[in-house]
């Protein structure tokens, strides 16, 4: 079955650059055709356990994950669930990331307007479970670029809106191929780790 998810967003919940109300993302997401959502608050898994309570009173699925501030640039983190992690060298992030059974995803590695790891992300690729090849705050450029450095690193490529506001809700997701339902952070870690999904961009699929 075909599980379309928006990887990257951020709500008012805990996120004060988000003008974007969590109930809107869920309705907007749903409408949008999403089988579910992630909400990736800044190095804090607050708002998105919130969320996801949010999302199960509306029939929903929300799966909390975080975007972490790393020394080398932002890392989506999913089952990685300690607080407070800005600053962190991504070597040992990626050890809590092992240690805890979590999947850690490189946030729009070629952004230049945000602090991306770019290149860098080559040294850690092993702990990387998959680039953020589409990413609604970038360029198609800088997409393009970050599809194509995944490709080289022999990793897949997720898709997420990094939505901050009603707007760029469902702008971007992750088609995922699986047998069994993704529901909640495990079973999107499981997925992840199969490498069978796709990103696109609302309208049009991958090119890479
Ligand atoms: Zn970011
Ligand atoms: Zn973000």
């Amino acid at each position: 079955m075909k599980y379309k998810i928006d990887m990257h967003n951020h709500t008012t919940l805990s996120s004060q650059c988000s003008v974007l109300d969590v109930r809107d993302l869920i309705r907007l997401s749903k409408d949008a055709g999403m089988d579910a959502i992630c909400v990736t608050e800044h190095n804090t898994m607050y708002g998105a356990r919130r969320a996801v309570t949010i999302g199960a009173e509306m029939g929903f699925t929300v799966i909390a994950g975080q975007e972490i501030a790393s020394a080398s640039g932002d890392i989506l983190a999913f089952g990685v669930e300690a607080e407070g992690l800005q600053g962190i060298p991504v070597p040992e992030l990626c050890a809590l990331a092992k240690e805890r059974g979590g999947a850690l995803i490189p946030a729009h590695p070629f952004r230049t307007n945000a602090f991306s790891l770019g290149d860098t992300a080559a040294e850690y690729a092993g702990c990387f479970a998959a680039l953020e090849g589409m990413n609604g705050n970038c360029t198609d450029e800088q997409n393009r670029r970050a599809a194509e450095f995944a490709i080289k690193l022999g990793l897949p490529y997720i898709g997420g809106s990094d939505a901050h506001s009603i707007q760029m809700v469902a702008k971007y997701y992750t088609v995922f191929d699986t047998d069994s339902p993704i529901i909640d952070t495990r079973s999107l870690i499981i997925a992840l780790k199969s490498g069978q999904f796709t990103a696109v961009k609302a309208g049009e699929r991958s090119t890479v």
